[in-house]
């Protein structure tokens, strides 16, 4: 039954990665490109903001928290109601 368990962590991770951003530890920037092989597997995740290849994934309230902390403003305010007067 080691395939049926296969396919059973493969579900679940890709349900898992619903809930997960993936973003760039250097900018923070969740515009990450994955490079894939012929399998369809990513072999490389990097920043299309950067270039950064640092990757990690969170879920997205640590990641707007961080991204608030970092840039002193909420990403999803920023680009819902575009950039607030000074
Ligand atoms: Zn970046």
């Amino acid at each position: 039954m080691r395939d049926l368990e296969e396919v059973r962590k493969k579900f679940i991770n890709s349900e898992y990665n619903e809930e997960k951003v993936y973003y760039c530890k250097e900018c923070l920037s969740l515009a990450i490109i994955d490079v894939k092989d012929d399998n369809g597997n990513i072999s490389l995740s990097f920043c299309n903001n950067c270039g950064r290849t640092d990757i990690e994934s969170t879920d997205i309230f640590t990641w707007e928290r961080m991204y608030r902390e970092k840039y002193g403003h909420d990403f999803v305010k920023f680009n819902k109601y575009g950039r607030e007067n000074d």
